[in-house]
């Protein structure tokens, strides 16, 4: 059910505009508007869920399958050296939006981590997201699965 004022629930009702690389009946891989590195991914459940204490078991373990998928393709496909997967729950853990979602964050070695907003374009995020796309779904046609 969609819930009242969430941003996220507007994505996924496509109320707003969104650079999707993965969707499907229960869950939605899209990219982050403020992202803290190049190729920055958001992944989260359709249904409103607010935190990992309400969320599902099963639609959460899909995220997190699909997390590793989306870790593989970033290697194949944005040439990422190292992944950081993270995920913040109520206001004092940072949780900006109360929507669960799952952050992947593909790292380089030349880069040092940051944790801060960087930069970029529209365009070069909806880039990022159409590059994705393709590599997961090379992966996908390939066998690879987000869940047993
Ligand atoms: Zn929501």
């Amino acid at each position: 059910m969609e819930k009242e004022g969430c941003v996220f629930c507007e994505i996924v009702s496509k109320k707003k505009e969104s650079y999707n690389f993965y969707e499907d009946g229960e869950i939605t891989g899209f990219m982050d508007l403020y992202p803290v590195e190049n190729g920055h991914a958001l992944i989260m459940p359709n249904e409103h869920f607010e935190n990992i204490f309400d969320i599902e078991l099963k639609v959460y373990l899909k995220i997190h399958g699909l997390a590793r998928i989306v870790s593989m393709a970033m290697r194949q496909s944005l040439g990422a050296e190292g992944i950081n997967i993270g995920q913040n729950n109520g206001e004092c853990a940072n949780q900006r939006v109360n929507h669960y979602h799952l952050h992947v964050i593909p790292r380089w070695e030349s880069n040092n981590i940051n944790w801060g907003r960087i930069e970029m374009s529209r365009e070069d995020i909806q880039k990022n997201s159409e590059i994705l796309r393709k590599s997961i779904d090379g992966f996908l046609d390939r066998g690879f699965k987000i869940l047993e």
